[in-house]
């Protein structure tokens, strides 16, 4: 017998061996082995096992086989060849971003206390427990809304010690307690499990029935479920994936970016306790080697996760679920494979006869047309669940309103600070976006003009007043705030433009009795922090929440009734096709927070282009209109979801290298095919990153002509897949994006 065993290097190659006598019972497609590879024992993972092979050299045997189980499903395999393939990377380059580096099976996690319900349960005697022991009573009742298990520490905030009053419900037969391996704490990303009494109402019975019906055909359907914001989609998930379970299957659920939405973890760690695996970046390496070989053993059901989740070694897949498929999270832009999520999704549904759910309230433009043209099944919801309406919007043009107050460079405005005091007053909570950490974007000085830059980028240095330093978005260079321009020694300098810092000082000034709190990159370092701060406002203990676009999606807080935009126009100027997508998608998103509840709700929209279409139509909450006319501008600009696109970049420390360099591969690229743009080589809007200059060109391949990329794909193949032979690089670099999300 011979194996091919791809290893994690660069290269596009597998290597043949033949299995040693003893292991040929034992080894699988999937499993891990050692092999001599050059001079070197390298851990692999056999990709195909073959009868013959035409390989004529000296061939070596397999060392050893690692681990007892398969790592990876043939599935699985296919999937990372498919990557390799489209994203033009190397199978070992793949191999590091879909498995856990140095995955050791060493790890064993500590084992904890659980409590189990007894069969008979008398309610007479549950009754006498509320009289004569009312915390053993509480704690009861809870062991009970978890179905029957219970991990015992979650029951720490009814009780010090609930472990001995288990142990006292123990004796009296209600309980069975148990110890048990637990999985890597989660606290950070999860609320505690958020038990709920779910009825579904006409629309979502519906939308489940559509699923389910695919879900039982074990094919490959790909759904657009496009629900307003607060329709319940995420109920809808939940049982689909309970249906998904009853057949034996299994699922995964993609969340943009798992710290932001605790509230999701925890609906799911409610519905299907320990069989849940949350996938998340935190883990550390052993946490994350133990889940993987847990996910591999079919120890876990079901796993949430960001990004890379959809790598998960799930056999019997029956559902993937991709929750705001429109965030640009889940692309990955470095290191190769600079992949999308949502393809890769939807081709690993193609792969394992699955049914695969994109899910938005605001969905890609790509997605949408897909709908258009059929290649998703649509599930509309388009009200609310229950009683909550869709909130009222007020467009404030800044500009007006200050020329009608006389007062400029205002932050708030009239219309804004009157609805805040409101709110207050009625001890309802708020939410204010303004997409821009620091306090201070922009330092000029008021003598020269001159602006503050970071030394190694094209960008402007943001003044942070929590520790008073000036600091590099895109670096992280940070130096102490200057008191002299460095053009012309001026001691004018003045700090203008908002950060979410700014936003925070002028809120607590202007409500000091509020109790107020941030959220962004900054302040969240830590995601524990994260769940915690969203803990606190949804206890009512925040009134008023400041912060990014962290706090634009997701969250469920029915007590939140007001919304203000600060800043709309932010991020619409940018020089990127997607610019008015992101921000229509961003403000409708975030007006989506407001009025969950019964209670009805208001977003202030703060702008100075209150006639742009991005702007008006989400202030409108007209997506129609809004996908429509954008749709038409992207077919009269050939840009995606009418064309193909690839970019390719080449970034290097010297501009005139990287500019010789550029125009070289331009010159010598072969004649465009028919419907193939090439624009540039030009430099790119941000023209240095970490000292790093850039330049890129850009390839579109009109769909109508190339109906299926295949030819974009080979023009880019023929011309870059030995690039490092064809070009001498010296150090510079190049990078191939298919499909990029932006190009700047
Ligand atoms: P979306 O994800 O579409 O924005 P959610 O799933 O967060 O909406 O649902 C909005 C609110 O309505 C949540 O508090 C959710 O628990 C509640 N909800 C949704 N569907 C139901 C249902 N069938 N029964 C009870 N509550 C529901
Ligand atoms: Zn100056
Ligand atoms: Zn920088």
């Amino acid at each position: 017998m011979f194996a091919e065993v791809a290893f994690p290097i660069s290269s596009f190659q597998s290597f043949t061996y033949r299995i040693p006598r003893n292991l040929t019972n034992s080894i699988q497609v999937g499993s891990r082995v050692t092999a001599i590879l050059g001079k070197r024992s390298v851990q692999g993972v056999i990709i195909s096992l073959n009868t013959k092979s035409n390989y004529k050299g000296d061939m070596k045997s397999i060392s050893s086989l690692v681990d007892d189980n398969p790592v990876l499903t043939a599935e699985l395999w296919e999937l990372i060849l498919w990557i390799s393939n489209y994203y033009v990377t190397p199978i070992g380059q793949v191999m590091k971003t879909v498995m856990p580096n140095r995955l050791s099976m060493q790890y064993s996690p500590p084992k904890n206390w659980y409590a189990k319900l007894t069969n008979a349960l008398d309610e007479i005697d549950i009754e006498m427990l509320t009289k004569r022991a009312p915390k053993q009573y509480e704690i009861l009742k809870e062991i009970r809304k978890t179905k029957g298990v219970c991990r015992i520490t979650s029951l720490k905030s009814l009780s010090s010690n609930p472990l001995s009053i288990c142990r006292i419900l123990e004796e009296k037969g209600f309980i069975k307690l148990y110890k048990q391996t637990s999985l890597p704490d989660v606290t950070g990303f999860s609320f505690d499990p958020i038990h709920k009494e779910i009825i579904f109402n006409r629309g979502q019975v519906k939308a489940i029935n559509k699923i389910s019906l695919a879900i039982n055909k074990k094919k490959y359907v790909p759904f657009l479920l496009h629900g307003v914001t607060s329709s319940g989609k995420t109920e809808i998930y939940i049982e689909s994936v309970r249906q998904v379970i009853a057949q034996g299957r299994t699922a995964i659920i993609l969340l943009p970016e798992i710290s932001l939405t605790p509230q999701i973890a925890g609906r799911f760690k409610a519905v299907f306790g320990d069989t849940v695996a949350l996938w998340h970046s935190k883990l550390t390496h052993a946490q994350r080697s133990w889940t993987w070989g847990q996910i591999c053993k079919g120890n876990f059901h079901v796993v949430i996760g960001a990004r890379s989740a959809i790598f998960s070694p799930l056999r019997n897949l029956g559902l993937i679920v991709m929750d705001e498929e429109q965030e640009s999270s889940y692309q990955q832009d470095s290191p190769a494979p600079r992949y999308h999520t949502r393809d890769v999704a939807l081709m690993r549904g193609k792969l394992e006869d699955t049914t695969v759910l994109l899910s938005s309230a605001t969905p890609s433009l790509e997605s949408y047309y897909n709908h258009l043209h059929k290649k998703l099944k649509y599930i509309n919801l388009p009200k609310r669940f229950g009683k909550s309406k869709y909130p009222r919007t007020h467009v404030v043009d800044m500009l007006k309103d200050q020329n009608e107050s006389g007062k400029f460079g205002l932050i708030l405005s009239g219309l804004l600070l009157d609805k805040i005091e409101d709110r207050l007053k009625k001890n309802e909570q708020i939410l204010l976006l303004q997409n821009r950490r620091g306090y201070s974007p922009i330092i000029r000085c008021y003598d020269c003009g001159d602006v503050v830059m970071c030394p190694s980028c094209q960008i402007m240095l943001t003044y942070h007043s929590s520790n008073q330093r000036l600091l590099c978005h895109l670096c992280g260079y940070s130096e102490t705030q200057r008191h002299l321009c460095s053009s012309c020694h001026s001691t004018n300098l003045i700090y203008t433009g908002t950060g979410t810092q700014r936003v925070e000082l002028l809120i607590q000034e202007t409500f000091s009795d509020a109790r107020i709190s941030r959220i962004d990159s900054d302040s969240m370092q830590k995601s524990q922090q994260m769940t915690k701060t969203l803990k606190s406002f949804s206890e009512g203990k925040i009134q008023i929440l400041i912060g990014t676009q962290m706090i634009a999606k997701g969250l469920d807080f029915p007590n939140t009734t007001l919304v203000g935009i600060i800043n709309a126009d932010l991020g619409l100027h940018l020089p990127d096709f997607r610019a008015g997508e992101n921000v229509f998608q961003l403000i409708y998103q975030a007006a989506g927070r407001a009025g969950r509840g019964n209670k009805e709700g208001d977003v202030i929209i703060q702008t100075y282009s209150p006639d742009d279409l991005a702007i008006k139509c989400a202030a409108s909450l007209d997506f129609k209109k809004f996908y429509h006319t954008a749709l038409t501008e992207r077919k009269e600009l050939k840009y995606p979801p009418f064309s193909w696109l690839a970019k390719v970049e080449l970034t290097g420390p010297g501009f005139d290298s990287v500019l010789c360099l550029a125009e070289r591969i331009g010159q010598s690229l072969s004649k465009p095919y028919k419907g193939l743009d090439i624009l540039g080589p030009t430099p790119c809007y941000l023209g240095k990153i970490r000292r790093q200059f850039r330049f890129h060109i850009i390839f579109k391949s009109i769909k109508k002509l190339d109906p299926n990329g295949s030819k974009l794909h080979s023009y880019i193949n023929m011309n870059f897949y030995d690039y490092l032979k064809k070009y001498r690089m010296g150090n510079n670099k190049l990078s191939i994006h298919m499909d990029p999300l932006s190009l700047i």
